[in-house]
C-alpha cells in the first residue's frame, strides 16, 4: 500500500521534468516536500503517542526507494527528517525533546542535517575536533564541519563535538543540536556532483550558543556521544543508504530497459541484439540481490533483531552493486547516457557517492569482520 501510494506521489507530484530541473538548479522544492509532510509520511518512525504511525522501518525503506527512482531533492529531504530526525530522537533523545520535537517531524517534516564530518575527520568520525564547553546556562561551540547535507533547509545541525579531553577517545564527544540559523554559525556551499537539492555545506561554527537543553539526551547526554551515535540508529542508516542505492538502480534499470525497445539500430531495435539482452538479464538478476538484502536488514531492524551485520553487508553489496547496475544501464544507453537531457546521466552522478556515503565500502568490510569477531 505505501509503495503504491508513494508510486501515484511521485508520478503526480515529482514528474521527470521537475527532478531534472530541481537537480539543474540545486533546488529543493519544499512545496512537494510540505505535501509529503501533510499526507503523513514524516509519521512513519514516529511513535503514535507523538503524532505519528509507529516505528515503521520496513515501510520506511520503501519510502525511501520510491522517492530515490525520481529524485533526490526530495528523497534527502525526506532521509533527513523521518530517519536523521525521527529515528535518532526516538532512539536517544530525552524525553523533553522527544516531547517538543517527534510532533513536529510527523506532522511538519522537521529536519536534522547530519554535523558529523569535518575537513579532517572522515572515517575516524571519533576524532572530531570541533569543541563544546557547557557552563550552568549554555553551550559554546567553536570548530568547523564539512560535507553536511541539507544543512541551510534544517531545522537543525544534529553536530558531533568534542566535550572533554582529547585523551579521553569515545567518552568526551557529545550531540548538539545547533539551529543553522544561531549567531555564529557560518554556512557555505560545496559544489558536488550530484545529490542536488538540499545542497552540501561547510559550515563554521564561532562562538555559537545554544541552551543545554539543546544536548541530546539532556545533560544527562553530556560526553555520551558515542553511545548514542553508534546504536541502532547507525545500524539503520547503513540500511537506509541501501535503500537509496535501491531506487536509483530501479529507476535506472527500468530506463535502459524500455530504451533499449525504443532506440533502433541496423533496422531493429538494440533490445534485440543479445550483447544487450545479457547486461539487461545481469542488472535485472542484481537489482533483485540488491532488493532481498535490502529488505532483509530492514525486516530485521523492524522486529527489533540484532541487526549490524546484515546492515553493513547491505550497505556494502547494495551501494557496489547498485554503481555497477547504473554503469551497466549507462551503457545500453550509448551516448545518450552521457548527455543531461537523459535521466540516465544524473543516475550516474548521484550513484558513486553511495558506496562512500554513511561509512564506505571499505569501512563496511571492516565491520563485517569485526562484528563476527574475526580475530586481528
Ligand atoms: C555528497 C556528500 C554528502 C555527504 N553528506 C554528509 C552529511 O550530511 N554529514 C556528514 O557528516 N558527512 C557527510 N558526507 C561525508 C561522508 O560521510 C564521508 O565522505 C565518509 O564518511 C568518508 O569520509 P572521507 O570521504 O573523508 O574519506 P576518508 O575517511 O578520508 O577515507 C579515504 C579512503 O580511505 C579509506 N579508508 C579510510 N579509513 C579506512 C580504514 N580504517 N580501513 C579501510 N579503508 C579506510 C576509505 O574507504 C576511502 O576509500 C558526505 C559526503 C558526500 C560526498
Amino acid at each position: 500500500m505505501i509503495r503504491n501510494s508513494l508510486s501515484a506521489f511521485v508520478e503526480n507530484e515529482m514528474p521527470r521534468h521537475l527532478a531534472q530541473k530541481w537537480d539543474k538548479e540545486n533546488h529543493f522544492p519544499q512545496d512537494v516536500f510540505n505535501k509529503l509532510a501533510e499526507l503523513g509520511w514524516m509519521g512513519l518512525t514516529v511513535p503514535e503517542e507523538y503524532g505519528g504511525s509507529g516505528r515503521d522501518i520496513l515501510g520506511t525503506v520503501a519510502a525511501i526507494e520510491e522517492l530515490c527512482s525520481r529524485s533526490m531533492a526530495v528523497a534527502c529531504g525526506y532521509i533527513q527528517s523521518t530517519c536523521y530526525a525521527g529515528l535518532n530522537l526516538v532512539e536517544v533523545a530525552s524525553e523533553e525533546q522527544k516531547a517538543e520535537l517527534l510532533p513536529k517531524v510527523a506532522a511538519q517534516g522537521l529536519m536534522f542535517a547530519y554535523g558529523i564530518s569535518e575537513p579532517d575527520v572522515g572515517s575516524d568520525v571519533a576524532s572530531v575536533r570541533t569543541t563544546a564547553v557547557k557552563d550552568s546556562e549554555r553551550v559554546v561551540i567553536n570548530g568547523n564541519k564539512r560535507f553536511c547535507s541539507g544543512a541551510a533547509i534544517s531545522d537543525y545541525i544534529y553536530t558531533l563535538v568534542r566535550s572533554g579531553p582529547a585523551e579521553d577517545r569515545y567518552k568526551n564527544l557529545s550531540l548538539i543540536l545547533i539551529p543553522p540559523t544561531t549567531p555564529g554559525v557560518l554556512l557555505e556551499p560545496q559544489d558536488t556532483m550530484g545529490l542536488k537539492g538540499g545542497g552540501t555545506f561547510d559550515v563554521t561554527f564561532t562562538d555559537v550558543e545554544v541552551p543545554l537543553k539543546n544536548i541530546v539526551g539532556g545533560e544527562e547526554g553530556w560526553n555520551k556521544g558515542w553511545s548514542k551515535l553508534v546504536g541502532p540508529g547507525l545500524e539503520i542508516e547503513k540500511i537506509e543508504v541501501a535503500a537509496m542505492a535501491l531506487g536509483i538502480a530501479r529507476a535506472a534499470v527500468d530506463d535502459a530497459w524500455a530504451y533499449s525497445q525504443e532506440r533502433v539500430q541496423f533496422g531493429k531495435p538494440i533490445c534485440t541484439i543479445q550483447s544487450i539482452r545479457h547486461m539487461l538479464a545481469d542488472v535485472k538478476t542484481k537489482l533483485e540481490a540488491c532488493r532481498m538484502m535490502t529488505y532483509n536488514a530492514a525486516r530485521l531492524a523492524n522486529e527489533g533483531q540484532p541487526v549490524g551485520v546484515q546492515a553493513a553487508m547491505a550497505k556494502l553489496f547494495v551501494c557496489d552493486t547498485a554503481r555497477d547496475i547504473v554503469l551497466t544501464c549507462q551503457q545500453v544507453f550509448g551516448a545518450y547516457g552521457y548527455v543531461k537531457d537523459f535521466d540516465m546521466e544524473r543516475y550516474v552522478r548521484d550513484i558513486l557517492v553511495m558506496p562512500i556515503l554513511g561509512g564506505s565500502s571499505a569501512i563496511q568490510k571492516n565491520n563485517i569482520c569485526n562484528l563476527l569477531k574475526l580475530p586481528r
